[in-house]
C-alpha cells in the first residue's frame, strides 16, 4: 500500500510537472505574440434558419506560434486571462473584427453583425468602453452591428463596474449576447436586467437533439422563454440536417455550426458568403 501511495504520488507529480512546463512555455511565448503577428481571427457564419441567409459572424481567435504550433483558444485564453494579456489581445480582437466587418459590409452592401467574445477580465480595463467607441468610429461601423458575447460568469461576479459597463454598452446601442446559455447558473433575471438582445443555446444541448427527448424539450422551452423576452435565439454547434430541421420547427432564429461552416479565414468568408447574402 505504501508503494502504491508513492507511485500514485510520483505519477501525479510528473503530470503536474508536464502541465506546469507547458503552461510556462505558453506564457513565455504569449508575451510578444501580438508583436510577432501570431494571432488571427477566424469567422463563423450565423445563418437565418428561414431565410437561409448569413446574418452575421462570430469572431474566433486563433494562435499560431513557431515553437508551439497551433494552440487552441480553450488552452490559451485562460492563460491570457491569468496574465492580464487578455486586455491587449482582446483589444486586438475588437479592432481587427471591426476592420474586417467594415470591409465585408462594403463588399456586399448589406448590414451584418459581428459578434465578439468578451472575457470577464476585460471589464477590469477602465478604458474598455472608450476603446470600443473609438474603434467603432475609426472603422466606420455602427454600434448596432457589433454584438458582445458574454457568459453568465461575468454577471455572477456582481461587481458594480461590470454592471455599469453593461448598462453603458446597451445605451450605446451595442448588442448584448448571452453565450453558452444553460451551462452556468442561468438566471432569467439577468436577461431582463441588462437588456440582452441575443441568447445562444450551448452546444451541449444541441448535440443531443433530435434523438434525446429531454434535450429537445429543454431546447423547445429555452426558445419559447427567450422569445417571450424578445430575444433572438442562436443555436450553437449545429452539425446535422436533423438538428437543423428540429430547430426550424421549434422556431429558432439563427444557427451556427459545422453543418454550414467551420470558423474560416476572412478572405474565405468573403467568397463563401457571396451565395448566402
Ligand atoms: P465559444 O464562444 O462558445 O465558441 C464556440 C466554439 O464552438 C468555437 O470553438 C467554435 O469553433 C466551436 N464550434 C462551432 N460550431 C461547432 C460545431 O458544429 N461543432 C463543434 N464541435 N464545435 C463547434 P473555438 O474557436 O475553439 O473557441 C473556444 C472558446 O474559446 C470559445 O467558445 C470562447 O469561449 C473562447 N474564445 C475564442 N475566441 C475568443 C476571443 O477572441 N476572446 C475570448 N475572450 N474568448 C475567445
Ligand atoms: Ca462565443
Ligand atoms: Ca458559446
Ligand atoms: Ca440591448
Amino acid at each position: 500500500a505504501k508503494d502504491l501511495g508513492r507511485n500514485t504520488y510520483s505519477f501525479f507529480s510528473k503530470e503536474m510537472n508536464t502541465m506546469m512546463l507547458r503552461r510556462f512555455e505558453l506564457e513565455e511565448q504569449m508575451h510578444g505574440a501580438l508583436e510577432r503577428n501570431e494571432f488571427e481571427l477566424y469567422y463563423q457564419p450565423q445563418f437565418d434558419v428561414k431565410k437561409q441567409k448569413i446574418m452575421g459572424v462570430e469572431a474566433l481567435l486563433r494562435w499560431h506560434n513557431s515553437a508551439l504550433g497551433n494552440v487552441t483558444p480553450d488552452e490559451f485564453i485562460p492563460i491570457a486571462e491569468h496574465t492580464g494579456l487578455i486586455i491587449p489581445i482582446g483589444r486586438f480582437v475588437i479592432k481587427q473584427a471591426l476592420m474586417f466587418l467594415n470591409e465585408w459590409q462594403n463588399t456586399h452592401h448589406r448590414k451584418v453583425t459581428m459578434a465578439v467574445n468578451l472575457s470577464p477580465c476585460q471589464f477590469r480595463d477602465s478604458e474598455l468602453l472608450s476603446f470600443i467607441k473609438s474603434s467603432l468610429k475609426e472603422t466606420n461601423v455602427s454600434a448596432d452591428n457589433l454584438e458582445l458575447e458574454i457568459t453568465e460568469g461575468v454577471l455572477m461576479s456582481g461587481q458594480s463596474h461590470i454592471h455599469d459597463a453593461l448598462i453603458e454598452i446597451s445605451a450605446l446601442g451595442i448588442k448584448l449576447s448571452m453565450d453558452d446559455f444553460g451551462t452556468g447558473y442561468s438566471s432569467l433575471s439577468y436577461l431582463r436586467q441588462y437588456a440582452f438582445d441575443v441568447l445562444k443555446i450551448d452546444q451541449s444541448f444541441i448535440s443531443g437533439i433530435p434523438l434525446n427527448k429531454a434535450d429537445s424539450e429543454l431546447v423547445n422551452t429555452i426558445i419559447a422563454m427567450a422569445h417571450s423576452l424578445g430575444l433572438t435565439v442562436v443555436a450553437e454547434g449545429v452539425e446535422t440536417k436533423e438538428q437543423l430541421k428540429l430547430l426550424e420547427e421549434l422556431g429558432c432564429d439563427l444557427v451556427q455550426g459545422y453543418y454550414f461552416s467551420k470558423p474560416i479565414k476572412a478572405r474565405h468568408l468573403i467568397d463563401f458568403s457571396v451565395n448566402y447574402m
